[in-house]
């Protein structure tokens, strides 16, 4: 299981097969020589990403993470084993525990390791606050371009939650706005933040919206912004949102001011379909939908760009409950089937979603912060049994019809 005496290089489930590096640069979504080439080339990519049959074991690189992370990504590669999910794993690590041991939070072989599988798991990562290296997060998403976070925010029946039948995804644009990490000092006492936003990347990101509204069965992408304020900015981000939006002519669009939308999110939720932000909006909104449906435990997410995808919850490090086996393992999960759809193993990650409904459901076996006093590592084999009833129910129902 472990490789070499270092620890950050460790591989499990080793492969041989030497379609491996055919199949990486398949899996990766087609890198475009004019990403704004078109809403059908986007299209496709999305689609292809979705729709296709595993045929080699792939190989991904899985970052544990800071905090919780360990504990999560845990149980998630754990389900996705369970579910029949055959991936290479090649474990990397990033952020406080890489500082600690490799005086780096972003390793060159994290780096390394992305460059060649260009798709991860991952874990949170600790930044630390007003101080010390730029956050890691920002870096991967700007260096491999992954510009598309999207996350789903759906209401699972049996957490009690503020409402019901929450189903809504936040896009949000993440490589440039203010976190494109351009701060200074004028003179004591006086600082700036710059917020980019350009018309490609407000462009791509609406076209990638509008795209997934499209292919996913959405009615509807409601613009988030704050235009009547940074008129050049935001009416920039707007101006591109509405322009994609008359090539999408089955999809509803609407805009709202993003103080009014949250208080519109915190009222009526089920108003929502297809949220488009800029980057910072995007950050706090879907934290805020994450409230909606029972807390940031329950909220997957993934980072998609031209040329591969990072999965991760939604969630940080939770350093408060961080090493007690009491973190809600179902955000990394869901990622993990997010993941599982990329690589084309689409009824596996149906199986995944489905055990974790059961399970919620149930109610039997929860993590402390949906009111139950289960542990990860307990809630995780309760799913991992949901999955194998399923199973068993699947192969009886096969057993009746052909006997
Ligand atoms: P956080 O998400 O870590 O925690 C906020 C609250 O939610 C805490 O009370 C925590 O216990 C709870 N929570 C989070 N995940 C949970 C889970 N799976 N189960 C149960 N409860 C859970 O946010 P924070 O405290 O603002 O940030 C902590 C650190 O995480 C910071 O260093 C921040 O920069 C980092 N962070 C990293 C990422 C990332 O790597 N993608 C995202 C957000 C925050």
């Amino acid at each position: 299981m472990l490789l070499t005496s270092s620890s950050v290089w460790w591989i499990i489930s080793v492969t041989t097969d030497p379609e491996q590096t055919a199949l990486n640069r398949r899996q990766s979504m087609a890198p475009s020589k004019n990403p704004e080439s078109g809403n059908g080339a986007l299209g496709q990519r999305y689609r292809a990403a979705n729709d296709r049959t595993p045929q080699a074991v792939p190989r991904v690189t899985l970052v544990p993470g800071d905090g919780v992370g360990p504990e999560v990504t845990g149980a998630a590669v754990r389900v996705l084993e369970a579910a029949g999910v055959r991936i290479t794993w090649d474990i990397q690590e990033a952020g406080a525990a890489a500082l600690k041991k490799l005086g780096t939070p972003i390793p060159d072989a994290l780096v390394n390791s992305l460059r060649c599988t260009r798709t991860a798991l991952k874990g949170p990562l600790e930044t630390e606050v007003g101080q010390g290296y730029r956050s890691i997060n920002v870096y991967l998403r700007k260096t491999f371009n992954l510009y598309a976070n999207l996350r789903p925010t759906r209401s699972f029946e049996g957490v009690h939650a503020p409402f019901r039948n929450v189903d809504l995804v936040v896009v949000r644009e993440s490589t440039e706005d203010l976190y494109a990490g351009i701060e200074h000092q004028v003179t004591p006492g006086v600082v700036e933040s710059v917020k980019v936003i350009t018309a490609r990347a407000s462009t791509r990101i609406a076209r990638f919206a509008f795209e997934y509204a499209r292919h996913n069965g959405r009615k509807s992408v409601t613009a988030i912004h704050k235009a009547n304020i940074m008129k050049l900015s935001d009416g920039l981000f707007l101006k591109c949102a509405r322009r994609v939006a008359v090539n999408y002519k089955d999809v509803h669009y609407d805009e709202q001011i993003v103080d009014a939308a949250c208080m519109r999110l915190v009222t009526n939720p089920r108003a929502f379909d297809v949220l488009l932000l800029e980057n910072l909006y995007g950050d706090i909104v879907s934290d805020l939908c994450a409230g909606l449906v029972g807390g940031l435990g329950m909220v997957p997410g993934a980072n998609y760009g031209e040329k591969g995808a990072i999965f991760e919850a939604v969630h940080g490090t939770a350093p408060d409950i961080a090493g007690k086996n009491i973190a809600n393992p179902v955000a990394a999960i869901l990622s993990g089937a997010l993941l599982a759809e990329y690589l084309g193993y689409k009824d596996a990650a149906s199986r995944i979603r489905k055990a974790i409904g059961d399970v919620l459901r149930a109610g039997h076996t929860l993590t402390p912060d949906l009111s139950g006093n289960a542990t990860t590592t307990e809630m995780t084999e309760a799913i991992l049994n949901a999955m194998t009833a399923v199973e068993v129910g699947r192969n009886s129902r096969v057993e009746r019809t052909t006997g």
